[in-house]
Order: structure tokens, then C-alpha cells, then sequence
């Protein structure tokens, strides 16, 4: 089988990139490991800034999402026992929106496969080779036979774990690398948000964040150690601690209910240079992640693919592969920003496990400093709405 662009990677980089190259005519196959009823109820991400929204409607796969999500103008930062909103809105011109990434991922499966593109579940990728050469060739197996598929170029969008980055030569490659010593437990629960807004809280016992999925199921999380058990909370000792750490405000009582998901996620930030090599690129968490506090890793996701998508078309329409080479260090301006603000959102939200009481002090300091100034106000808005694509 040949095919223009390989994509490997069903996420939101691989399924936006497909759509985006089938709408100018480019053809493409993706190869994705996992089965499609698996891709479609995985929860991650849920947070969507407004350039997402907007390049998901220009691409024809945003009219569930305009009925279905919950469009946001603001957030709080609850701390030292009182809560500040930013107004995000007001500070920008600019919303985000509350749409789980397994439903951005429904929605572009469903567009991808009605316009005929052809994406193979459960066909693992295990080789790619050829990237210096004059084709590319992506060894996979796909129900029991090994298969090969040969295109002008592969887009790696296998996120994390994948094969795609490791391709890359070793001497080539340099993996900038930050873990946390905390984690995340996550919950799902069938009870209504504790606010129709996000609270960011920091409290001495450490980081809690309340946020949604819809109007009755909210998603909400606490800092744990990285190595932390989800089987070792109860429910009871969730809401708890939930309850402690949003701490007591008129008006505000904490929504509970059944608890229908938990797992730990753990803190890293990861950014892998150069994100072209040859006939590949890596795209998404393939070649990026951070920790979730700033809501930045779908959206980075989205924003990188719209920067290759452009190169892509700008070679097979014009003849033009000059954005081949800026690919790489235009994504990674962004992406460095991202690094930034997801780094400053978690170093200020949370409590590091050898901090002092100063560090503690400083810490709140610096929290009233964004929340009382405008002009901190404004930084954190404009970072948390997304920055432009191309920067
Ligand atoms: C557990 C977890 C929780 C997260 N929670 C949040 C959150 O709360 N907020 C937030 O903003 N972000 C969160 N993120 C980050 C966000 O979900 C990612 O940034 C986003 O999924 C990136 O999209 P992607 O398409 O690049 O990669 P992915 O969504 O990871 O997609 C990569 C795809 O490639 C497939 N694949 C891998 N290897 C192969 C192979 N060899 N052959 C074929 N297919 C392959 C995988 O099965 C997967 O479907 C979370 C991520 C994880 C892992």
C-alpha cells in the first residue's frame, strides 16, 4: 500500500492532520494501535482554547461540540482562604470550552471516516525507515499480518510512548526533560460542578482542581505523591480531602457523588528537538508534554498539526517545501511558551515536598500578585486562552 502522508496515531494530532489533508486533496492512512471503542472512551484532556475551537469548525468537526460543551469566561484561584476570579473574557476577547478529548476524538472519526479516509484500528506500528531516503516505509501488523505501508512522508503522532521519536538518530536528538515529585488523582463523578467555572486551589496540603466534563459530570483532582495507589483513597477520604482543600466560602458548597473513575496521572514536562527528521515528523505528544495544570497538551496537539498541515500543503500543491524547515522551530516557539506557563501554573499551585515555610509564604505572595494586578491578571488570561499558532 502507498499513501502520500503515513500518519501513525489515532489521537487528535493524527485525526486532525488526516482531515485536514483530505480536505485539500492529499491522501493519507492512518495506523492506529488501539480499537476504536478503546480511543473513544479514553479520558484525558477536556479543555479546549478558542483557536482550537476555531480550527475545528473550519474543518467541518465542531457542530456536536457547539451543542454540547460548555463555553467558559473565566476561572478562580482559591487560596489563603479566598477566591479570585479572573475574568478571562473580559481580559481577552477570547472563551475556552469544557469538551471532553474523547468526544474532539469521536467527532473527528466519525469526519474522517464519512469523507472515506482510511484509518486501520488496531494495526500497531512497529518499524518506520526510509527517512533519508526517497520514500518512507512503516512496517505494521494489522489483523494478524505483518503489513507495509510506503509514503512521500510519515507524520508521528503517537504520542508519548511511540516509535516515532526514537527513529529520530540518537546524536540528532535532544530530549529536554522535567519530572515532578507529584502527581494527580483524577476522579470522574456523576454530581453536578462544584462551580460552573474552574477552581485552581492551593492549599497547604497541596493542589486540588475542580472542573467538569458537563452539567452532570465533574472532574475533579489532588496533588499526590507520583507514586500514589488510586485504590488507596476511598471515595469518602476523595471528597474529603476535596473538601479541605477548596476550603470553606460563602456560597460555595462541594457537589459529591458517585465516583465512576480514578487513576493517578504523573507531572512531566518533555519537549524533544529537532521534530523533523528527513520524511518524519513528530507532531503532539510525540514530541511534547506537560503537566496538566495549564490545560495546553491537546491544544498543542491541534496548533502543531496546523503548522504541518500548512507545510504539507504548501509542498503538494506549490511545490513548496520550505515550511519543511520551519516546521520544527515554529511549533517550538509555541510550545516553549506552553512549557512556560503549564511549568508557572504547577510551581504556583502546588506544594513541593521539600518547600519551606518561606517558599510557602512566597508561593501565596506571588498568588496574590497575579490576582490583584490587571496586568497579572491579563498574563495569566492571555496564556490560559491559547497564544496565536504561529508565533
Ligand atoms: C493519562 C493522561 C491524562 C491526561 N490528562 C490531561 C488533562 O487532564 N488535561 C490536558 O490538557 N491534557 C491531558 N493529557 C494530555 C493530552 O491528553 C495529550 O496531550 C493529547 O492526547 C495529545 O494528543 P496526541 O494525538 O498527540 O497523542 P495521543 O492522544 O496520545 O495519541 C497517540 C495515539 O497513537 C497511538 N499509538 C501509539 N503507538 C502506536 C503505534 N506504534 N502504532 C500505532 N498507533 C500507535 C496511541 O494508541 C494513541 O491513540 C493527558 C494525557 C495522558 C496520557
Amino acid at each position: 500500500m502507498h499513501t502520500q502522508v503515513g500518519i501513525i496515531g489515532a489521537g487528535p494530532a493524527g485525526l486532525l492532520l488526516a482531515r485536514m489533508l483530505h480536505l485539500q486533496g492529499i491522501s493519507c492512512v492512518v495506523l492506529e494501535s488501539r480499537s476504536r471503542p478503546y480511543v473513544e472512551s479514553r479520558i484525558r484532556a477536556g479543555l479546549l482554547e478558542q483557536g482550537s475551537v476555531d480550527l475545528l469548525t473550519e474543518t467541518g468537526m465542531a457542530d456536536r461540540l457547539y451543542k454540547e460543551a460548555m463555553v467558559h469566561e473565566g476561572i478562580e484561584l482559591v487560596f489563603d482562604g479566598q477566591r479570585h476570579r479572573i475574568d478571562i473574557t473580559a481580559l481577552t476577547g477570547r472563551k475556552v470550552y469544557i469538551y471532553g478529548q474523547q468526544e474532539v476524538v469521536k467527532d473527528m472519526i466519525v469526519a474522517n471516516l464519512a469523507a472515506g479516509v482510511p484509518i486501520l484500528f488496531e494495526a500497531q506500528a512497529s518499524e518506520i525507515s526510509g527517512l533519508e531516503g526517497e520514500r518512507a516505509t512503516i512496517r505494521y501488523t494489522h489483523e494478524g499480518k505483518e503489513e507495509v505501508l510506503t509514503c512521500d512522508y510519515i507524520a508521528g503522532c503517537d504520542g508519548f510512548h511511540g516509535i516515532c521519536r526514537d527513529a529520530i538518530p540518537p546524536q540528532l536528538m535532544r530530549g529536554h526533560d522535567r519530572i515532578y515529585p507529584f502527581g494527580w488523582l483524577g476522579i470522574l463523578a456523576d454530581a453536578p460542578p462544584t462551580k460552573d467555572e474552574l477552581l485552581y486551589c492551593r492549599h497547604d496540603n497541596g493542589f486540588a482542581l475542580f472542573t467538569m466534563r458537563s452539567p452532570t459530570v465533574s472532574r475533579c483532582y489532588i496533588q499526590v505523591p507520583p507514586d500514589e495507589n488510586a485504590e488507596n483513597w476511598s471515595d469518602d477520604q476523595i471528597w474529603s480531602e476535596l473538601e479541605t482543600r477548596l476550603g470553606k466560602h460563602e456560597g460555595l458548597t462541594l457537589s459529591t457523588g458517585k465516583i465512576t473513575q480514578k487513576s493517578v496521572t504523573a507531572m512531566r514536562s518533555y519537549v524533544a528537538e529537532p521534530m523533523r527528521h528527513g520524511r518524519l515528523f513528530l507532531a503532539g505528544d510525540s514530541a511534547h508534554i506537560v503537566p496538566p495544570t495549564g490545560a495546553k497538551g491537546m491544544n498543542l496537539a491541534i496548533s502543531d498539526i496546523y503548522v504541518l498541515s500548512k507545510a504539507l500543503v504548501a509542498f503538494y500543491k506549490k511545490n513548496d517545501a520550505s515550511l519543511f524547515e520551519t516546521y520544527g522551530p515554529t511549533c517550538l516557539r509555541r510550545i516553549w511558551r506552553a512549557q512556560h506557563f503549564s511549568w508557572w501554573m504547577t510551581s504556583m499551585l502546588h506544594n513541593l515536598p521539600d518547600a519551606s515555610p518561606f517558599d510557602a509564604k512566597r508561593q501565596v505572595a506571588e498568588l496574590y500578585t497575579i490576582a490583584t494586578s490587571k496586568a497579572g491578571q491579563t498574563l495569566l488570561a492571555e496564556n490560559y486562552v491559547g497564544l496565536p499558532f504561529e508565533m
